[in-house]
């Protein structure tokens, strides 16, 4: 029986494959997108814990390539629920007839460049096809980390992690629970399940900054405000460093006084969430005022947090926003709660799990449910955790084992007619992810188009393109102050995994630069290589 033949299979039915799928597809490209999962959605299929909810405005966090449905979609929330996105994705799916052309519960477990005939050979737990492109667009943190704890495999209870939580509703009604990390996912699950279990038991290895998000209905006349002139709000968010409305400000915290500091950490602590660190131009360039900002978060925990011994646990130490900034809705409250205890995992390390619950230090908890709130192997796992093997058969996990290295998070040297959305070396990350998969979907679909009108064949990034594209994202990293605490940003929660900093910083530069090579018909990308 001969293989299915395809233009372009994409891995992954999240924001970035639908929008790519329905791209391709109206530019006459047969493709298919390959689908793990029973369901569309991907980050916000899978991250379904309780809480869930994103962090970046919903008028913010939505397509804008299509202006009918910019206009007439409306969020219910300030920031939306993980519900809701999953409906609005769906939604798009629809209006695009889009999951005719998705395979789901179809699993890719291996992509082989076949040098001879220049086409992928994907193998999937359904079977095999071939493919002229591949784009793999696998999310940035869609593959959990789940720590090798001694034991893990004994435990009796119930074993959640929030990154793949089950699509079947989870009630703690009566149960103890104990809670393992203290990122993103944690902080927004505690308040919600504190309200439900009889005791929660929080783990925490680093205490975290968090902003309240002060969610709320969707105010009426800023949407309207926003929808009359949807794509100059858009393009206004796109042109400041980190493409998310109010973090453009040129003012210095430390050429402010103190009393002015005050009130503008203040106003932005109660209204901007992430954009807490957009308060002043040099929070994130420059140590001092960093601390400035730090030192006001940390007064905020000490007044929220009666208990001044859990206050001081809870609060970080290291500078505000090198591992991504958190925001939530009740968090440091929740530690008010009888029923909540947190425990010092630097005094009481976890010794390991036992059929009940764990061992922290010298004492037993046992819990009826353990979470695994410990993040994901980001920006590469995703991508190495599928046997991909790109020229002579050289496998990406292996080409990547010293440090993941792509030109502008677009193409891997090796790995020809393979694309990633978001891939390292791309602000991805470090940006609103919604537009940012937009434009890189907008990207590779042109480059695709523009590879049939010109009669190309293979694309690839070289060897030395990409390797003074990594060390440009390191050298502005180095201009910051985000390389100076561990983070998955520059990988150290992973302990096997090369220790660099993968996104880069600055939205506007690095659309200016993708935005050239593609008029300079694609430079720095080689075509058709013979040997
Ligand atoms: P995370 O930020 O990586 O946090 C993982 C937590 O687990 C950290 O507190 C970490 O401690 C802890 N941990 C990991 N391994 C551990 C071990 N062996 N022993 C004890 N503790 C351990 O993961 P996340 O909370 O899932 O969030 C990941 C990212 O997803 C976020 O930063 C954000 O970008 C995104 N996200 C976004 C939203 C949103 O839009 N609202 C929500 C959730 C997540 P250390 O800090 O000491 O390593």
């Amino acid at each position: 029986m001969s293989l299915r033949k395809l233009d372009v299979v994409i891995v992954g039915a999240g924001f970035s494959g639908l929008f790519l799928l329905h791209k391709l597809r109206s530019s006459g490209f047969s493709v298919a997108v390959l689908e793990k999962a029973d369901q569309l959605g991907g980050t916000w299929h899978w991250n379904r814990y309780p809480g869930a909810r994103c962090d970046i405005p919903s008028l913010q966090y939505s397509y804008q390539f299509d202006e009918d449905l910019q206009q007439e979609w409306n969020w219910s929330e300030k920031y939306s629920a993980q519900q809701e996105i999953l409906e609005y994705l769906n939604h798009v799916a629809d209006r695009f007839d889009l999951k005719k052309d998705i395979e789901f519960n179809t699993e890719v477990i291996s992509a082989r460049f076949n040098e001879e005939k220049s086409l992928w050979e994907i193998k999937t737990s359904h079977g095999e096809l071939e493919t002229k492109f591949c784009v793999m667009a696998t999310g940035c943190l869609s593959a959990p980390n789940t720590p090798d704890f001694k034991g893990l495999d004994d435990y009796e209870g119930q074993l959640l992690h929030t990154g793949k939580w089950p699509q079947t509703q989870v009630d703690f009604t009566d149960e103890s629970v104990a809670i393992i990390g203290t990122g993103s996912s944690s902080i927004q699950s505690i308040p919600v399940i504190a309200e439900q279990a009889k005791h929660l038991y929080v783990f925490q290895r680093t205490a975290n900054y968090s902003i309240p998000s002060n969610n709320g209905p969707m105010d009426p006349e800023q949407e309207a405000e926003v929808k009359s002139r949807y794509p100059e709000f858009r393009k206004e968010n796109w042109e400041n460093g980190f493409g998310i409305a109010g973090m453009a400000i040129e003012e210095m915290a430390v050429e402010d006084d103190e009393q002015g500091r005050k009130e503008k950490f203040n106003h932005h602590w109660e209204n901007e969430g992430l954009g807490f660190l957009g308060a002043y131009a040099d929070l994130m360039l420059d140590k001092e005022a960093n601390e400035m900002a730090a030192s006001f978060a940390r007064n905020k925990v000490k007044e929220i947090v009666k208990d001044a011994e859990v206050a001081e646990l809870l609060s970080p130490k290291f500078t505000i926003g090198c591992k991504r900034l958190c925001v939530d809705s009740g968090y440091f409250e929740a530690f008010n709660r009888d029923n909540v205890t947190l425990i010092d995992l630097n005094t009481n390390p976890i010794n390991c799990i036992t059929s009940k619950g764990l061992m922290a230090g010298q004492e037993e908890y046992s819990v009826d449910s353990l979470i695994l709130a410990t993040g994901f192997d980001a920006m590469t796992g995703a991508l190495t955790r599928i046997d991909i093997r790109g020229r002579k058969g050289i496998s990406l996990k292996d080409q990547w084992k010293d440090g993941a290295k792509s030109y502008l998070g677009l193409g891997i040297s090796n790995f020809p007619n393979l694309f990633t959305v978001t891939g390292p070396g791309s602000p991805s990350v470090l940006s609103n992810m919604v537009p940012s998969l937009e434009l890189h979907v907008q990207w590779i679909s042109q480059c695709i188009e523009w590879m049939r009108d010109n009669n190309k064949k293979v694309i690839e990034s070289t060897k030395a393109v990409e390797e003074e594209w990594m060390t440009l994202v390191n050298e502005v990293a180095d201009l910051t102050v985000y390389k100076s605490c561990n983070s998955w940003y520059n990988g150290s929660n992973i302990d096997e995994k090369a220790k660099e900093f993968l996104p880069f910083i600055g939205v506007p530069p690095y659309t200016e630069k993708i935005t050239e090579v593609a008029e300079q018909n694609y430079q720095g990308f080689v075509f058709d290589k013979t040997n």
